[in-house]
């Protein structure tokens, strides 16, 4: 599998500074903010800092570092919202996954009771 990101996506825009963002937790190599279309009462997107345009291309290249990083900028985004009494973690993947912004993001969903996981 060749990975190309294109840095041309929203999400390098937000890491950039270029578009503003409603951030909720950043630390070296992630950054987590409130996604702009809320889906559940909690809906924040936790992306790496670091040019990954899936979850496939974070895992196989990514630092133990970065996904250190990423996994506690995760901890502290269910931490900080409460979800407590539960939640999901989605990262959507390409065509068959329907990814519309092509940085690797963890979309956090919870705040209410969430529905089966697949519709079709
Ligand atoms: P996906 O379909 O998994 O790639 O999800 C992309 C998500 O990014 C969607 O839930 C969008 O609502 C969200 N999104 C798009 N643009 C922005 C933005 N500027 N700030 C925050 N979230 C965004």
């Amino acid at each position: 599998m060749e990975y190309v990101y294109d840095d041309q996506n929203i999400f390098a825009k937000i890491l950039r500074g270029e578009i503003p963002n409603r951030t909720v937790f950043e630390n070296d190599h992630a950054l987590a903010f409130e996604d702009i279309a809320p889906q559940a009462p909690v809906h924040v997107l936790v992306i790496p800092k670091g040019p990954y345009m899936s979850l496939d291309h974070f895992a196989r290249d990514a630092s133990a570092d970065e996904h250190h990083g990423f996994m506690k900028a995760v901890a502290e985004v269910c931490r900080i919202t409460g979800v407590d009494e539960g939640f999901r973690g989605i990262s959507n993947t390409r065509v068959h996954g329907i990814q519309d912004v092509p940085h690797y993001h963890m979309h956090i969903l919870g705040g209410r009771q969430l529905g089966r996981m697949l519709s079709d």
